[in-house]
């Protein structure tokens, strides 16, 4: 019998009754670079840490585990894994992406990708008709969802029916809603990213990346990239890894709480013009939502009065911090202009609806009434 993901976020099955010499609980840290052999011929099944280390394959185990994959790779950043997947493709290759995306991941497909030689089609993947776009070189779909910071919320399962029938591959970036929350590969997806920086860590303290697969035609090929590229995730940041998630599940159930009443509190605040939360029923996606995932995560995009009240905003957080990054314990509030998506054109940020009146809350797992209070203080000041 399988068990539920809260459980499995806190042991791995498969290594339960095999104990250390001391029965310790908690999973050592190898902070080796290589291994001695036994014998010419003969291996431990460890010859460098590039290519295998104990610490980071117990890690990669409970994510591949969480995601229902067959493998997880463990990479030093959400970055260096979609970096990473891309080597999957070849100039001339064509990918569909959505519009709107993680600012990093745009950078990435708009200035490396196709300088390399691979062609990018950026559409609005929960609304557009993706078979249209579907040409003879295309590869594969990317898609976020919910996307950052919009909250637009795709149906994975009816994307999935068109890469099968195309003979694509479907990237889901998961990091939203962390493996608690949804699961693509369940959904048909083929590779599932995660920035491991955010609910995986949960404590704003390491960075790490994600790709997970239940193809092992595609876990050879990134297995090989691992080893030949390098940049999987170290002993050190695989422990802490490992650490945050074991918390994983009450961490996402509690910070959802809190958004949920957070959001409901934003809609009634005369500052607030806009409140972008899954959870909300008047979501466009709200039904697509309740489907696929098992809860609505912690994001919240919001929008002012103007400008000068979201610079303000910014300016008067004390508890909450104005920082970027989300997903981990301590609530932070973005402004998506300047920081996550400041690489990304004007024109598109535009087009995607992030304005210069945009906040997004990361909401964490504080006791929500010191949430409210504080957001509250704030408002009211920069509202006089
Ligand atoms: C942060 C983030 C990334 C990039 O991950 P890093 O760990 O910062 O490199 C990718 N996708 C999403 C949705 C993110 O929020």
């Amino acid at each position: 019998m399988s068990r539920e993901l809260g459980t499995k976020c806190i042991h791995l099955e498969e290594e339960e009754g095999c104990y250390d010499n001391y029965g310790a609980l908690s999973y050592p840290i190898y902070q080796t670079a290589t291994y001695a052999h036994p014998a010419v011929g003969q291996s431990t099944g460890y010859d460098y840490s590039r290519l295998q280390n104990p610490t980071r394959e117990h890690l990669e185990k409970i994510v591949a585990s969480l995601e229902n994959g067959i493998d997880a790779l463990a990479l030093s950043s959400g970055m260096a894994a979609i970096g990473m997947m891309m080597e999957l493709f070849a100039p001339g290759d064509h990918l569909i992406v959505d519009a709107d995306l993680y600012g990093g991941s745009i950078r990435l497909f708009d200035n490396v990708s196709k300088k390399n030689g691979i062609e990018i089609t950026s559409i609005d993947c929960y609304k557009e008709n993706i078979e249209e776009y579907i040409k003879d070189n295309t590869k594969a779909i990317y898609i976020e969802t919910p996307t950052n910071p919009m909250m637009n919320v795709t149906d994975i399962e009816a994307v999935s029916q068109i890469t099968k029938r195309h003979n694509l591959i479907l990237a889901v970036d998961n990091t939203f809603l962390s493996p608690y929350f949804q699961n693509p590969l369940d959904l048909g997806a083929d590779i599932v990213i995660h920035s491991g920086t955010k609910y995986l860590s949960g404590h704003n303290d390491t960075l790490a990346g994600f790709l997970v697969t239940n193809r092992e035609d595609i876990s050879e090929r990134l297995r090989f990239l691992i080893k030949t590229t390098g940049a999987g995730l170290s002993p050190f940041d695989s422990w802490l890894i490992i650490r945050g998630i074991k918390t994983l599940g009450i961490r996402m159930e509690r910070s959802q709480e809190n958004a949920k009443e957070i959001a409901e509190w934003l809609k009634e605040q005369d500052i607030v013009t806009n409140v972008i939360y899954p959870g909300l029923q008047e979501h466009p996606e709200y039904e697509i939502m309740k489907r696929q995932a098992k809860g609505f995560g912690a994001m919240i995009t919001f929008q002012v009065r103007s400008r000068e009240s979201a610079l303000a905003i910014l300016s008067s957080v004390r508890m909450i911090k104005y920082a970027e990054s989300l997903g981990g314990v301590d609530t932070l509030i973005t402004y998506p202009t300047t920081q996550t998506h400041a690489d990304v054109p004007e024109k598109i940020r535009l087009k995607n609806g992030i304005t210069d009146t945009t906040l997004r809350l990361s909401v964490g797992i504080e006791d929500v009434r010191d949430l409210i209070g504080e957001l509250n203080a704030v408002f009211s000041k920069v509202d006089c």
